[in-house]
């Protein structure tokens, strides 16, 4: 597969995806409509399908007009087909649907909205998990629990760690400075930091990162390491709980 990743507002991500035996291509979250068709077209790719993560603006706003200009379907969950009009094609956790050459994987991953999706692509080892797992943080927990929110996170962990995780907003350096609030001597978490201020410094996006890379350095992700237990003063409480905490401490940082 080949992969375009698409700036779009002010932080968003906009990926499209390209199955180069049968020249289908995916749109994944379209925060708005312009640079996509720009940018696909500037690489003489025709979209046939957009994937939407979950309702909220900045990763539906451009499904209209590229529905209509390509006459592609839309994909979006079932449960929330009211908040996503242009979704004609509703999928659940766990289904899978053909795309290309690939069988696509539908994650649940509830927490910042009630029916958040993931999409897993095995085949080429990539996941789109929309504004649940960010490079160093995760989404805030706009209508889901805490609870509900780990395990989302625990489904995207037992992915092979190689796979390539694509965020949908540019997050990095902001969750950097949480992060090193509570691992201030984390090697790893120190090395990524430093490549990628290189890559801001650059102009360059700092995704996708790897399941392996926010195993070894994201707070939210390790909420069931003792280590991060004994820094919040929490030891011997739930991972979730833990969590939860975590999520608590970055929304009032
Ligand atoms: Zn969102
Ligand atoms: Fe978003």
């Amino acid at each position: 597969m080949e992969m375009l990743i698409i700036p779009a507002r002010r932080d968003n991500y906009i990926y499209a995806l390209r199955d180069p035996e049968s020249d289908r291509v995916a749109v994944i979250d379209p925060a708005e409509a312009g640079p996509v068709i720009r940018e696909v077209e500037r690489h003489g790719w025709q979209i046939g399908v957009v994937l939407n993560t979950h309702h909220h603006d900045d990763h539906i706003a451009g499904d209209l007009q590229i529905k209509s200009r390509y006459r592609c379907p839309v994909v979006g969950a079932t449960s929330d087909r009211a908040r996503m009009p242009e979704v004609d094609r509703g999928v659940e956790p766990g289904d899978h649907f053909q795309f290309g050459s690939e069988m696509i994987e539908v994650i649940g991953t509830p927490g910042h909205t009630r029916s958040h999706l993931s999409f897993y692509f095995p085949q080429t080892g990539v996941v789109f998990c929309g504004d649940t797992l960010f490079s160093l943080g995760c989404g805030r927990l706009f209508e889901g629990t805490a609870e509900q929110m780990w395990a989302s996170l625990l489904r995207l962990r037992a992915l092979p760690s190689e796979t390539q995780v694509c965020c949908a907003h540019e997050y990095t350096l902001a969750n950097a400075r949480f992060a090193l609030t509570l691992e201030p001597e984390n090697p790893a978490l120190l090395a990524r930091i430093e490549h990628a201020q290189r890559q801001r410094d650059h102009g360059a996006p700092t995704v996708p990162t790897t399941i392996a890379e926010e195993c070894a350095t994201n707070p939210f992700l390790r909420a069931d390491e003792p280590s991060m237990a004994q820094v919040l003063g929490m030891t011997g409480a739930s991972p979730a709980r833990i969590f939860a905490e975590l999520r608590h401490r970055k929304d009032h940082f």
